[in-house]
């Protein structure tokens, strides 16, 4: 059979550990045999970024931003020990902040279900794809300690001197604590946009919940952010598709979203995204098994695992023992990014590869062979599931590919 041509090359982001392992084996298994694989190729490995000041990431990203799909291995975030373990000259950055700064993106995580994997919260039978805006409110406050008497005021400033004086607390009765926390219209816009973008896509519903009743000012400007721009620019398109737009509390979209099925867009602040992606990635099994899009407003879309280098299988594998590294997320970048890259290219073939290699995954999971992670969750009535090391579960997704 030919093999699937490309038109654009993707950028392909390679990283760390093992799941830059991983990613070799996937491309060598699943990718190359069906596709000539046509991508443009940085490699963000912490070696590499090291050696070149970290002048790679931002070259990739830009690179991201030209041909506006990029695919991206996990990487490692160096921390003190990391700078010891690598022998590196400076702690560098998170690759993943410096992309995100770089396309002004939202990162959008998505799980991926398969029949035996039932979710913690039994009703849910779709992805809910968790949208967390990061930017701003307490990851960039401001606050300190008050003492019995002081008096806490917030002031804003313009070139001719105080602008507005406003009394926080007297703090007459006695010390306490004070905290002021801000945003940006600019960047609560490309937040708005990248989500009714991600939602059109997917063609799934969006939600979007603040505290505005209480906020009447700080989360009523989200609100009212949103609500315009849904208006003048994606309410036709969100009709044309056949989705809906709603706007609720954050205590009601808590209680919609338990009692739900799943299968909507979930917007949430800074905060409340944290949180919530935590549950919500927990409520769906394992982080083997949770995507991550990071889609700029115009646009642009860099797919990922949401996990991690998985260090600790990566010292066994260095060992030379076997390992059961579940690469599922990492398949799914792939797809994700062949897909978004057939469309934009009008290469109907590549779509369907990448539809059918997702297909093939899921049904491997679901006719019972897996890896380590997924064997403790999975229960299917008739099926037995069976552990594979990391090369066999590629390959049994490959003989399914085949089939
Ligand atoms: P991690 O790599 O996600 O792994 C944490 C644990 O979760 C693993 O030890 C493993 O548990 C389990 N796990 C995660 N992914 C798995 C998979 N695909 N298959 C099977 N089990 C999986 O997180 P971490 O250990 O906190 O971080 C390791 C490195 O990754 C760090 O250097 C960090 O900076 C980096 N990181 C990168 C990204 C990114 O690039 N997006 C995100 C997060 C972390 P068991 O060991 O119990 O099997
Ligand atoms: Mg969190």
């Amino acid at each position: 059979m030919a093999k699937i041509q490309m038109k654009t090359p993707l950028v392909e982001m390679d990283g760390d550990e093992m799941t830059r392992v991983l990613w070799q084996w996937i491309k060598e298994e699943l990718l190359l045999p069906y596709i000539d694989l046509k991508t443009e190729y940085y490699d963000l490995g912490l070696v590499n970024r090291d050696k070149t000041d970290d002048a790679v990431t931002v070259e990739a990203a830009e690179a991201n931003k030209k041909y506006g799909v990029g695919v991206k291995c996990a990487t490692i975030t160096p921390n003190a020990q990391r700078v010891e373990e690598y022998k590196l000259k400076k702690m560098w950055k998170s690759p993943n902040g410096t992309i995100r700064r770089i396309l002004d993106g939202t990162v959008f995580r998505a799980p991926i279900l398969a029949k035996g994997i039932t979710p913690y919260v039994p009703g849910w039978k779709k992805p809910i794809a968790l949208a967390r805006h990061a930017y701003g409110d307490v990851y960039a406050g401001v606050e300190t300690r008050t003492e019995k008497g002081d008096k806490a005021y917030l002031v804003v400033e313009n070139a001719d001197g105080v602008k507005e004086k406003i009394l926080i607390q007297d703090f007459s009765s006695g010390g306490g604590i004070v905290q002021s926390v801000h945003n940006l219209d600019t960047s609560i816009q490309s937040f708005a946009r990248s989500c009714f973008n991600y939602a059109l896509g997917a063609k799934m519903p969006l939600w979007f919940a603040t505290k505005d009743t209480i906020s009447k000012t700080y989360d009523h400007r989200f609100k009212d952010i949103f609500a315009e721009i849904y208006e003048t620019e994606y309410k036709k398109k969100f009709e044309e598709a056949g989705i809906e737009y709603m706007y609720t509390l954050i205590d009601d979209a808590v209680a919609r979203v338990i009692r739900s099925e799943g299968g909507m867009v979930w917007a949430c602040k800074n905060y409340d995204g944290d949180v919530m992606s935590d549950m919500v990635a927990t409520a769906y099994g394992s982080l083997g098994m949770m995507t991550s899009v990071l889609v700029s407003p115009e646009g642009n879309y860099e797919f990922e695992a949401a996990h991690g280098t998985v260090t600790r299988h990566y010292y066994k594998h260095l060992k030379g023992e076997e390992t059961s590294t579940n690469s599922v997320a990492t398949i799914f970048a792939w797809t994700g990014a062949l897909a978004k890259r057939g469309e934009l290219d009008g290469i109907p073939e590549l779509v369907a590869f990448a539809k059918k290699l997702e297909a093939a995954t899921v049904r491997t999971i679901e006719e019972g062979e897996m890896t380590g992670d997924l064997v403790s969750l999975f229960k299917a009535e008739g099926v037995t599931p069976k552990k594979l090391n990391s090369r066999e579960f590629l390959q049994a997704i490959r003989r399914r590919l085949d089939a």
